[in-house]
């Protein structure tokens, strides 16, 4: 089929490019015009694991195509792939400005039939506003269908996630759209579930706000761990041991961040707060992860009188390992508050610092490797399991000025680390001195 997709972040490069591997014909449209001119040479604009090999490939065999005139992008499109932002706005809602702009660009573009299909998380309620706002301003020039089709890749393995999903959510109120859909994704051969449009839109931000409990219950399990003198790893993995539970998001550590889950768990209390219901487990699960996300800082300040002109190595930027994404990211914060204390910082990422850079204090030191940025510090923050952090060698660690390691990620068994002359404090674990 010949399909467009509007917006190549994350989501719709991951996407364009798997969609044009299974035979497709793609063509993405971007509104960065230097983006789109570094896609066309193959170079992906995000860190994701093959994801440039995939479009190497595609582009090679003529499949897979960028613009950002959307004119000569949606010509010929016969299916259209909303994948744009929804950021949040100051309230927590979900912010619809580039939607309503990627509605507007293909009622003035389309010239046939067109099926919009809407990967991008949007609150209940928006695909039908797509729709009439489209039908609105086509005035009758073009049948118009909306599909709600959620997606569920995971940043670090979205292309894996595409190919060997749990599931794919079409959600439609019109079945030969579902239909059309669902036939798009066949050569995936992952599991399809139907369901009508708000019931789609509903399934995303509950299965986000699901997984963010777990992540917050975990977190709070381990700090009362520490408390009561348990092992929040030996708690963890019993508990999973339970076919109901299940051993996955059940890892405690510095809470979750990243694009979707502070974001999305926002708009749900938003959506629910707009026909009276206070999501009241929900507003928990934030503050949780809220104070959570600065525990480590927490855990340092017990352990030196006062961090001004301290040198702190901050191991990790990423929210999470394997993707160079920095969206609402607990390094953020945590160097945020370790700059307000007076401490200097180097920081280490194999992959995100550029990103981090953009964001960050132009005090921050970044060095090219874990050894480096310890060397002469006085503390260590581990706030990302990177490979390369978890399979670091401790006695770089004791080397430090001051070997005080404090892990957000739980990367280090207890036992391995006894055998050191560190400092070390973790997640709901004992502290080894
Ligand atoms: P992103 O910010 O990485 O990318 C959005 C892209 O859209 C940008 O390249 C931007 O330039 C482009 N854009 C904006 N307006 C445009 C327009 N009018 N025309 C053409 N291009 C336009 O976003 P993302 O992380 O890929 O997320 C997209 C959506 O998917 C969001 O709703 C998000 O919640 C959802 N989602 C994201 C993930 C994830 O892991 N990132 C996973 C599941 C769902």
């Amino acid at each position: 089929m010949k399909i467009s997709v509007i917006g190549t972040g994350y989501v719709g490069l991951v996407t364009g490019a798997t969609l044009a591997d299974i035979g497709h014909e793609v063509m993405c449209v971007d509104v960065d015009v230097q983006k789109v001119e570094q896609m066309k040479q193959a170079i992906s604009p995000i860190y994701e694991p093959g994801l440039g090999d995939l479009m190497a490939r595609n582009i090679a065999a003529k499949r897979l195509n960028f613009t950002s005139d959307p004119q000569s992008g949606f010509k010929e499109a016969e299916v259209i792939y909303i994948a744009v932002g929804t950021p949040e706005n100051e309230d927590g809602s979900a912010n619809l400005t580039y939607i309503e702009q990627a509605a507007k660009d293909i009622a003035d573009h389309i010239e046939n039939d067109i099926v919009i299909v809407v990967k991008s998380t949007v609150p209940v309620g928006t695909n039908h506003k797509i729709k009439q706002l489209v039908e609105a301003a086509v005035k009758g020039r073009a049948r118009i269908a909306v599909v709600s089709n959620p997606e569920f890749l995971k940043e670090g393995s979205a292309i894996q996630d595409t190919f060997y999903g749990d599931r794919i959510v079409i959600g439609s109120d019109d079945e030969p759209s579902a239909r059309i859909v669902e036939a798009i994704n066949e050569p995936f051969g992952v599991p399809v579930f139907h369901t009508d449009t708000r019931s789609a839109e509903m399934i995303k931000y509950a299965s986000n706000a699901f997984l963010a409990t777990k992540i917050s219950f975990i977190n709070e399990i381990s700090n009362i761990c520490e408390l009561v003198g348990a092992n929040v790893e030996n708690v963890a993995a019993g508990m999973g041991m339970d076919s109901r539970i299940g051993h996955q998001f059940l890892k405690a550590g510095i809470g979750y961040g990243g694009s979707c889950f502070p974001k999305d768990t926002e708009a749900l209390i938003q959506i629910a707060g707009n026909v009276n219901y206070e999501f009241e487990l929900l507003k928990g699960v934030v503050n949780v992860n809220r104070k959570q996300q600065l525990l480590l800082i927490e855990k340092l300040n017990a352990c030196v009188d006062s961090l001004a002109g301290k040198r702190v190595a901050v191991l990790g930027l990423a929210f999470k390992p394997k993707t160079d994404d920095m969206r609402q990211a607990a390094s953020l914060l945590i160097i945020e508050e370790l700059l307000k204390q007076g401490a200097e910082v180097v920081t280490f990422d194999p992959v995100a610092t550029e990103k981090a850079k953009a964001l960050l204090n132009p005090s921050i030191v970044y060095a090219n490797s874990l050894e480096a940025a310890v060397e002469g510090s006085d503390a260590a923050l581990i706030v990302t399991e990177w490979d390369e952090i978890k399979n670091a060698d401790l006695n770089v660690f004791a080397g430090m000025k001051r070997p005080l390691v404090i892990d957000g990620r739980n990367c280090f068994g207890l036992e391995m680390v006894k055998s050191h002359a560190i400092e070390y404090h973790s997640i709901g674990r004992p502290a080894i001195f």
